[in-house]
């Protein structure tokens, strides 16, 4: 275990998480007369809303995620390091990430965790196998593999029945995400992928939308979910309606309505339906003098968005819990600027935490994608669909984008994909899909796994793996 002094005897700030959150807080405290340690377990600040752009072959995982200590190079009281938290003792004000079975102990004066959420299956943590979220870059890369995979299969079927299940693909949720990547695989079938083959037509594959709820896009109100619903009917996405998802395996997902239960054979399947907050809140929570978590396992923040007992210690983005504040980015944003302005005033001796004035979030509205060149759009009580709310959404996306190079091949990548038909991401391999499920055999037994590892080496765990992600198994 190795200690971490931070250096110089400033005020410490430590900020878990290089999200929206993480990365916010950093910048918002540049003036600060402050040191800070940003500790991630990843290595890049991913800008989630594009993921789907990423799965989908439009663009690379360069261009939505840069490298956070290149992001914050230029602000020198900033120390970036990668680690995986597992520890915060609030009486020692210490923080212990693990990175490659080394820990690391971080000693804080003040704590920004914004550590955000993980997909949920709702305790059917089995769906994973065979339906991967959207929530990292792993798993966009995983599911492009899987989307062309499934284009390359049923290619090579020898039965109608494994065509139709190769060229079936199920999307579970039909919020923002579940819209966006349910249109963009009907895109990718009927423009980039027509001509490509030689004994299957593309156009000819299903893209369902499954949605437990009564509508499409709930949270964006009747107008636009219903204009969402006929616009992505129109491309040809099938819309299931207050249907849900009671199983899912390799050949495709059961599901219940008030018919009763049936099922959809599909190769091909995504969960974009739940999400559950980092473990981080649990334990900050039991670690507090009475805050609570909500069923999201998000931690229930006093006003000014820190614990009960620890003014000094704030959560913020998707791992808070707010009412009235969306698990968006912009929540994130303004939870982080929040954090750093009081941290700010109070080291510089201009506020104590006892005048923090509450958190206030501004609503600046929310947006989806539904094809190239249609959006629909909700800014207060204005509402916007069609091409207007399409270049709103780009614009604000160029918006937030991190860094100039960013910003001009994204710019670039759109122009081949929006105007033209090709696609510049189509790179996609065996491993992606495999890889995850190989590691989580190697770690879900340790025995097992060094076993495997002595006998055969590594790969040979793939095998596993596979058949249990093969479509064709079972
Ligand atoms: C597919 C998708 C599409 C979305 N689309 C939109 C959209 O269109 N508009 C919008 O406003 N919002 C959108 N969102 C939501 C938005 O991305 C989130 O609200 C926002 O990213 C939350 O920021 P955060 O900093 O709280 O968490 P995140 O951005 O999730 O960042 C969490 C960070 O914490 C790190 N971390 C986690 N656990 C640990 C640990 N134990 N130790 C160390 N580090 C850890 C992670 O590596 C990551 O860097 C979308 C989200 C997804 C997944």
């Amino acid at each position: 275990m190795s200690i971490q002094t931070g250096g110089k005897q400033r005020h410490r700030v430590v900020v878990i998480g290089s999200g929206f959150g993480g990365l916010f807080a950093c910048r918002h405290l540049k003036k600060a007369d402050v040191d800070i340690v940003l500790i991630s377990k990843t290595s890049t600040h991913l800008f989630q809303p594009l993921l789907y752009q990423v799965a989908t072959g439009i663009l690379s995982t360069g261009e939505i995620a840069p490298a956070t200590r290149i992001v914050l190079r230029k602000q020198q009281n900033v120390q970036v390091i990668m680690g995986d938290v597992h520890d915060i003792d609030l009486v020692n004000r210490t923080v212990t990430s693990e990175l490659l079975n080394q820990d690391t102990v971080t000693p804080f004066d003040s704590l920004i965790v914004a550590t955000g959420a993980q997909q949920s299956y709702f305790g059917n943590d089995h769906f994973a196998t065979y339906a991967p979220g959207m929530k990292t870059i792993d798993d966009a890369l995983e599911l492009r593999a899987r989307i062309l995979g499934s284009f390359e299969e049923a290619e090579l079927a020898t039965t109608q029945e494994m065509r139709d299940r190769f060229l079936t693909f199920v999307v579970v949720g039909a919020g923002p995400t579940g819209v966006e990547l349910a249109g963009q695989i009907a895109e990718l079938a009927d423009r980039t992928l027509v001509g490509t083959f030689r004994n299957i037509d593309p156009r000819d594959a299903r893209v369902i939308l499954v949605e437990g709820a009564d509508a499409v896009l709930k949270p964006m109100g009747p107008k636009l979910g219903p204009k969402a619903q006929q616009r992505l009917e129109k491309m040809g996405v099938e819309i299931q309606l207050n249907a849900m998802v009671t199983d899912v395996d390799a050949r495709g997902v059961t599901i219940k309505d008030k018919e009763g239960e049936r099922r959809i054979e599909a190769a091909c399947k995504v969960w974009s339906a739940g999400v559950q907050a980092s473990g981080l809140g649990k334990q900050l929570a039991e670690r507090s003098d009475g805050t609570q978590t909500d069923r999201a396992g998000r931690v229930i923040v006093e006003p000014d968005l820190t614990i009960k007992g620890h003014p000094n210690v704030f959560v913020v983005g998707d791992l808070m819990s707010v009412p009235g504040v969306p698990g968006q980015a912009q929540g994130a944003i303004q939870g982080a600027t929040y954090a750093a302005k009081q941290i700010t005033a109070e080291v510089a001796g201009k506020q104590k935490p006892a005048d923090r004035a509450p958190f206030k979030y501004f609503d600046k509205g929310s947006m989806a994608t539904i094809s190239r060149f249609d959006a629909v759009c909700q800014v207060g009580k204005l509402e916007f669909s069609g091409f207007f709310a399409w270049l709103m959404w780009l614009v604000l996306h160029l918006y937030y984008l991190i860094g100039f190079r960013s910003r001009f091949v994204t710019v670039f990548q759109w122009f081949v994909a929006f105007l033209g038909r090709h696609r510049g991401q189509m790179a996609a391999t065996e491993q992606w899909v495999f890889a995850r499920l190989a590691l989580e055999a190697l770690n879900g037994n340790e025995d097992d796994a060094k076993e495997v590892r002595t006998e055969t080496g590594n790969g040979a765990a793939v095998p596993t793996a596979k058949a249990a992600a093969d479509p064709k198994a079972g």
